[in-house]
């Protein structure tokens, strides 16, 4: 037998009254009902019994809800006890491991079409670091003196004014300075940073007395695929005037991306 849907059950029972007070009301007869009403009886006190147990499974439902919703709160104090305890560890160790990038300063020359740094040539954005002494072994860059004074990874300046120091950067004719963001393992040091990754995130480039300045990765990308991409930039006056719109765009950038972090 086909299963009868409750709607169809209900609209059957109402038709079924009907026709019993129209019966009723014909031959004025009524007699006692006791079945009919010991079943209405046994029905309601069934509905209301559904109607307590709704009420529970909406108030567990809930209070559900709510425990999952401490517990995700719990989670994410855990996860900053857990990082905080990293933190704290680190520190003692001038390291730091930080989910959003730490921006320091390189310097870059045009040397044979390519845009070198003080070790190797760049000919993409981002340059991971590797250690010479101990290749990938452990963390890098390492922090416990093992591979030389200096250390690996990628360096960069806290600030500006190193560079000029470190690099004789008034006698230099094609260069470029730009912001880096250091990500993974960062150890600090006085004047800067040595990262496991560098990601330059803008640059101002002189070549051939063209300035260019980017923030576009897709456009930072072909720089350093090919230098001689900083011809499309602007022509500038002298090597002084160069210098201070390369120096104002990049201090710039690194304002605006530390109200980001
Ligand atoms: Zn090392």
């Amino acid at each position: 037998m086909e299963p009868v849907p409750e709607l169809e059950r209900t609209a059957r029972r109402a038709e079924l009254r009907r026709a019993l007070r129209t019966s009723q009301d014909r031959s004025g007869a009524a007699p006692a009902l006791i079945d009919v009403s010991k079943a209405n009886a046994a029905l309601s006190v069934r509905q209301r019994r559904i109607n307590r147990l709704r009420e529970e499974e909406a108030r567990i439902t809930q209070q559900i809800a709510s425990m999952v919703s401490e517990m995700r709160r719990i989670e994410r104090w855990l996860e900053f006890c857990l990082e905080d305890a990293i933190d704290r560890t680190r520190n003692q160790h001038s390291e730091a491991w930080s989910p959003s990038p730490i921006m320091g300063y390189r310097l870059w020359w045009v040397e044979d079409g390519e845009l070198c740094g003080v070790k190797m040539p760049w000919n993409k954005r981002t340059l991971a670091a590797s250690c010479l002494r101990h290749g990938d072994l452990g963390e890098i860059p390492h922090s416990d003196g093992s591979c030389g004074r200096l250390g690996c990874g990628v360096y960069a300046a806290k600030t500006i004014d190193p560079l000029y120091r470190d690099f004789n950067v008034w006698s230099l004719e094609d260069f470029a300075i730009g912001l880096v963001a250091l990500t993974g393992k960062v150890v600090e040091h006085d004047d800067g940073y040595r990262a496991a990754e560098a990601t330059v995130v803008a640059l101002g480039a002189r070549l051939e007395g063209r300035v260019l300045l980017t923030n576009i990765p897709d456009m930072l990308d072909d720089v350093f695929a090919d230098p001689s991409m900083i011809r499309m930039g602007n022509p500038v006056e002298s090597r002084q005037q160069s210098l201070i719109e390369i120096e104002m765009y990049v201090a710039e950038e690194a304002r605006r991306a530390e109200q980001w972090i």
